[in-house]
């Protein structure tokens, strides 16, 4: 248990345990950490807590390890930086098991290595009540100017997103659901809910090969029509969705069928794919989607941005109509 070797002798234990990066000058075991001078620094936060966030009988300390690092790699994509450190404050019950933390820091250091974001600092304390985790992640923003913003759509842009959608809520409602979780199609939509893959290979490429065509962007954490809205307010404008384009994977397809869920509802709704959305030029649009493309990822032309209306986001279905885009989830 965490309380046999306490606070300093675990911090010891994880930092033996975690690699490093040359972002980082000095990292865990002195005051605070020296990080290499970043001309654009970009900084996110995420918390995540026990039983609202996750579960711990559903979830690996493996899993959470890598999802706490990745929720916040997402961030740093979604505004074209990346990451040089990140930092982890964490508060756990003095009861938590040595092994489940050396198997939450391995799952977070796997995430570490394969983006390149050493954990160079961090805090260690002790909860009353439930496990609480929060990282904070610092990026070097790659695009000219500073970011990728959510204020900088236009009217005209093509909305494009990575990947396919809704999977990782379909993955959470086979569990709360109590369903069956073996066979291929389950164990990919449970592996795109607990191990999200940030999109900051893509969104490099994009930067690289087509550096001004994305006008703005943000990653779906509450999803998709409610991720939206956040862009078209600060753009002051409408995004225009058409429902049958939405990327669904064979396996959301095939569960769907199976289990009488509406696919394009939970693509809609369904919060959690870490997936980007970009507004891209119109005439840059090929060129975003074969940079994605070329990092062997989806990426799908899903709508276009509208002069502002009276919703933020307005879903085109199938048959033409026209419905109002249903806000995301909130915490309150
Ligand atoms: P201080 O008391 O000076 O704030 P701490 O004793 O809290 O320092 O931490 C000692 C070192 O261990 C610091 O470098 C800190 O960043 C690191 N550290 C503490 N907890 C964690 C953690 N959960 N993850 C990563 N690094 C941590
Ligand atoms: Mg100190």
């Amino acid at each position: 248990m965490l309380s046999l070797v306490g606070e300093f002798g675990a911090i010891r234990r994880w930092a033996s345990l975690l690699s490093s990066g040359s972002g980082v000058l000095l990292g865990i075991g002195d005051d605070a950490a020296l990080l290499q001078a970043l001309s654009a620094p970009l900084v996110t936060c995420d918390a995540l807590v026990e039983d609202v966030h996750f579960k711990l009988s559903w979830t690996s300390p493996r899993d959470l390890g890598w999802k706490t690092l990745a929720v916040s790699l997402s961030d740093l994509a979604a505004m074209g930086a990346c990451p040089s450190a990140a930092f982890l404050s964490l508060a756990a019950p003095p009861s938590l098991e040595l092994g489940w933390l050396d198997a939450f820091f391995d799952g977070l250091d796997e995430c570490s290595r394969r983006f390149g974001c050493p954990l160079a600092g961090g805090d260690t304390t002790r909860s009353p009540g439930p496990l609480f985790l929060s990282l904070c992640a610092v990026g070097q923003g790659q695009v000219l100017g500073g970011a990728l913003r959510r204020d900088r759509a236009r009217v005209g842009d093509l909305l494009l997103a990575t990947g396919t959608l809704g999977d990782s809520r379909a993955g959470l409602r086979l569990l709360q659901e109590e369903r069956a979780l073996q066979g291929r199609h389950e164990s990919f939509l449970l592996e795109r809910h607990f191990r999200p893959t940030p999109r900051l290979r893509e969104i490099g490429r994009v930067l690289q090969q087509a550096p001004d065509a994305v006008t703005a962007a943000l990653d779906l954490s509450d999803g998709l029509a409610g991720d939206a809205a956040h862009i078209a307010r600060a753009s002051k404008v409408t995004l225009r969705i058409e429902q049958d384009k939405l990327p669904l994977s064979p396996a959301l397809l095939e569960i769907a069928a199976r289990l009488a869920w509406d696919a394009s509802t939970e693509a809609l709704g369904g919060g959690e794919d870490y997936e980007l959305l970009l507004c891209v030029r119109p005439e840059r649009a090929q060129e975003v989607q074969a940079a994605i493309e070329s990092c062997g990822t989806r990426a799908t032309m899903i709508g276009q941005v509208e002069p502002q209306q009276e919703a933020p986001v307005v879903v085109q279905r199938a048959d033409g109509s026209l419905v109002a885009g249903q806000g995301s989830w909130t915490h309150f």
